[in-house]
């Protein structure tokens, strides 16, 4: 049976080239980066060039990039210190965040009763944010850390995070941007979008799972949360992921340098999945702006069925489809997610389900003939 991978904003293949340079380094990096000899330096230079790299790429400079295990921890990371040792006094965020922020935000809202913790209104179906009553808000100077997401990781919609970032610098508020699923897949100059904090995994662009990081700009004096080492300039402490450091940015140049190609290849198949599904189901409609290449990522298509079928995932996968109900973390779950909850009422979403589908450059035609045929055998 042919397998169709079209579950690639939850994770990606690995790429074969990173593969290589990740044995090579666990063939050949046998010490602590820690350890002042030389089997131990050999690996902590090739992290500081990886390092280095991305910075680069970024635009930012090498000690504003602290590797970490992934999106998860770097959004911990950020936004739990923010609160604990700067002493941020309110968060303002979206209802759409991603699980790793919203349950970390009311995790910190339960432990410190003082702070003050805002959802920006979502003001219709597509799921476009209130900016207006973030600006409104802004205005009361309370020490502030303002975190939205650059795409949504199940309806795709893009925010502008340079505005955003642009508003907070004008009420002097911090602003952190989880920008797992763009990270890699946009040319992200962060000398030009004046965020604070931003978020990245390297398993969202074809590089190994348990590999990240947190761009902390320099000036906002952030700490770490776990304790123990210096490592990481003291932010992380624990022996590094060298491997996955080294497969981190290798996958990362390996999409800079052909993102456009990548970039055009997977709209055509986004704009190809549209027009078979419109054609094949003239009833579907496309969830937040995900229909829209300009307002959404190219990666990503998520389609509300006007029936019920909460099994919809389970078959698609007995015919080697992998597509998600719902994001990754909810995936399976019959009930719909936060975010659906966020744009339509329950009462709207009953007799319907939806679909996430995500792409890569692995991805071609045949594979969206083929979950469009097996979605019209369901
Ligand atoms: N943030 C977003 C938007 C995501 O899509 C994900 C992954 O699903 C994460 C954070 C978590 O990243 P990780 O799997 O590296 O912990």
């Amino acid at each position: 049976m042919k397998k169709v991978y079209l579950d690639n904003a939850a994770s990606t293949q690995i790429d074969d080239r990173v593969v290589d340079v990740m044995i090579a380094s666990m063939k050949e990096d046998i010490g602590n980066p820690s350890a002042t000899h030389s089997y131990g330096q050999e690996g902590k230079s090739k992290i500081e060039w990886v390092r280095k790299n991305i910075a680069r790429l970024l635009n930012v400079s090498a000690s504003e990039i602290i590797f970490t295990s992934g999106g998860t921890e770097s959004n911990n990371l950020i936004i739990r210190s923010c609160v604990e040792d700067l002493g941020v006094k309110r968060i303002i965020t979206s209802p759409l965040e991603h699980k790793c922020v919203l349950e970390t935000v009311r995790n910190l809202k339960e432990k410190h009763r003082d702070l003050e913790l805002i959802f920006l209104p979502v003001k219709n179906h597509k799921g476009d944010l209130d900016f207006d009553f973030l600006e409104e808000e802004l205005k009361n100077e309370k020490f502030t850390l303002v975190s939205l997401m650059h795409a949504n990781n199940e309806v795709g919609n893009l925010t502008d995070i340079k505005f955003a970032a642009d508003l907070c610098k004008k009420y002097n508020a911090l602003f952190h941007s989880d920008t797992v699923q763009t990270m890699a897949h946009y040319a992200l100059d962060f000398s030009e979008i004046p965020l604070d904090f931003a978020a990245c995994s390297a398993h969202k662009f074809h590089g190994p799972k348990g590999a990240g990081i947190a761009f902390i700009r320099k000036s906002t004096g952030l700490k770490g949360v776990i304790t123990g080492g210096a490592q990481e300039r003291n932010l992380r402490a624990g022996t590094e992921n060298v491997y996955g450091i080294i497969g981190l940015g290798k996958a990362f140049e390996l999409s800079i340098s052909e993102l456009e190609e990548r970039k055009s290849k997977i709209e055509k198949l986004k704009k190809y999945a549209i027009q078979q599904l419109k054609t094949n189901f003239p009833e579907i409609k496309f969830n937040g702006y995900s229909e829209d290449l300009e307002k959404s990522i190219y990666t990503l298509l998520s389609v509300l069925f006007p029936f019920p079928n909460t099994m919809v995932g389970f078959q698609l996968d007995l015919k080697g489809i992998a597509v998600s109900q719902g994001s990754a973390c909810a995936s399976g779950a019959a009930k719909p997610s936060n975010t659906m909850l966020q744009l339509y009422s329950s009462e709207e979403l009953e007799n319907t389900t939806t679909l996430r589908i995500s792409f890569s450059h692995y991805n071609t035609q045949s594979d969206v003939d083929e979950l469009v045929n097996a979605l019209k055998e369901i």
